[in-house]
């Protein structure tokens, strides 16, 4: 018996428990020191534990931690009306997972093809993009090893390859009532969508009177180096979702959309966390911390250095392509194995995440500095060393 077999095994973890993360580090239960490139996935927007949140947490939940969702409160409010300032969507379904977000976003684009488009229903998505655990986020999923698991899945979603505009049209058919994906397909291993791809779709689903959902789950608040990814593309989608790095490290994920499409009525969607106000009041801190002068800049200037340092190393041991955007940068080890790294990596106190064999995936906090990008890549240049001496 051990003191983790209370907990259902629903992945394999490594033999250690955190206790503490300040910014880019965290430390375990024996004092060990670890440089934090994962980040609790893409999450901790400011780093671990950043005052912002701390004080955020303590004053909110001296004031108010739930009115219940059936009564408005001051921070969901707030932080409704940030998203919307900055964004180009008109409202905001606040949930409190990614999965939940798009469960919402899929209910949204059905509910909208019942009113609008003679009950079309279908959603295309894409081989290896990543939506979520749910049974229909699961179902909306391209992820291969998903296909088996827990049938009957929801029915409705037609996937398609990545990149690739005339599948998209070919699948198109008289049911179809949206186009789903991630700009960036994060688990899949840092695959960003073609320029020309993202305008191709909008202009099909312009032409298909189709929704285009944008996932931005993983890519928004900052990550791939705008407030949003789609700004990159120059192109509006209909409807966004968001969760990660919205809490900055709390559970909180929201659904967006241009006003045309809002059309839930009474009891077509809710929860009873939905927009409490702990948890919207920490996002709207962490918004407002992302969109003060000069952070989304430094991300740029950051993802720069982590690129090029990346690039050194790639050159240096022949591996392959450096990819993504922001601070979600992928690395292609080519005939090293990824998952080894990792392992060796934690190891040396550095945390990395490989999203495949051959794939290492970087998304350190966005408020990271240069010194600490510069640590990262000589623990990573020490750990290839040894696995190329290794062979
Ligand atoms: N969508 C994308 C693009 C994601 O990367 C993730 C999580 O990795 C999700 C959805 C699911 O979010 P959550 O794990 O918060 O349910």
């Amino acid at each position: 018996m051990s003191k983790y077999d209370a907990l259902m095994e629903i992945t394999s973890r490594p033999d250690l428990v955190f206790t503490k993360g300040k910014g880019s580090w965290l430390w375990d239960a024996d004092g060990n020191k670890y440089l934090d490139f994962i980040q609790g996935w893409a999450v901790n927007t400011l780093g671990h534990s950043p005052d912002i949140i701390s004080q955020t947490l303590s004053e909110q939940s001296q004031m108010l931690l739930n009115a219940s969702p059936a009564f408005y409160n001051q921070p969901m409010i707030d932080c409704a009306n940030t998203l919307v300032k900055h964004s180009v969507f008109d409202q905001v379904f606040f949930a409190n997972s990614g999965a939940e977000a798009n469960e919402g976003a899929i209910k949204l684009a059905r509910k909208w093809g019942q009113i609008n488009k003679s009950g079309a229903w279908k959603i295309i998505t894409f081989q290896n993009g990543f939506h979520g655990r749910t049974l229909t986020t699961m179902s909306a999923s391209g992820k291969a090893a998903f296909e088996p698991l827990f049938e009957p899945k929801t029915s409705g979603f037609n996937k398609v390859p990545f990149n690739d505009l005339d599948a998209v049209k070919a699948a198109i058919d008289a049911d179809t009532v949206a186009i789903m994906l991630e700009p960036i397909q994060g688990e899949a291993g840092v695959i960003p969508a073609e320029k020309s791809f993202v305008k191709g779709l909008r202009q099909l689903a312009d032409d298909n009177n189709l929704l285009l959902i944008f996932d931005e789950i993983q890519t928004g608040i900052g990550r791939a180096g705008h407030l949003f990814a789609y700004e990159e593309y120059a192109v509006e989608p209909d409807i966004m979702t968001l969760a990660k790095g919205l809490g900055g490290g709390v559970p909180i994920s929201a659904l967006l959309a241009k006003g045309e499409f809002c059309v839930f009525e009474h009891g077509d969607q809710g929860g009873t966390f939905n927009g409490n106000p702990l948890m919207t009041a920490v996002a709207d801190a962490v918004l407002k911390a992302v969109l003060s002068n000069g952070f989304l800049q430094e991300i740029q200037q950051r993802s720069k250095e982590l690129v090029a340092g990346l690039e050194a190393l790639s050159q240096q041991f022949g591996l392959g392509e450096v990819r993504g955007a922001g601070l979600l940068i992928a690395l292609e080890t080519e005939n090293i194995n990824a998952n080894e790294i990792v392992k060796r990596a934690l190891e040396k106190g550095l945390m990395i995440n490989a999203p495949r064999e051959n794939t290492l995936r970087f998304m350190p906090a966005l408020n990271i500095n240069s010194d600490e990008i510069n640590q990262m890549l000589e623990l990573l240049r020490i750990v290839i060393q040894e696995r190329v001496d290794a062979v």
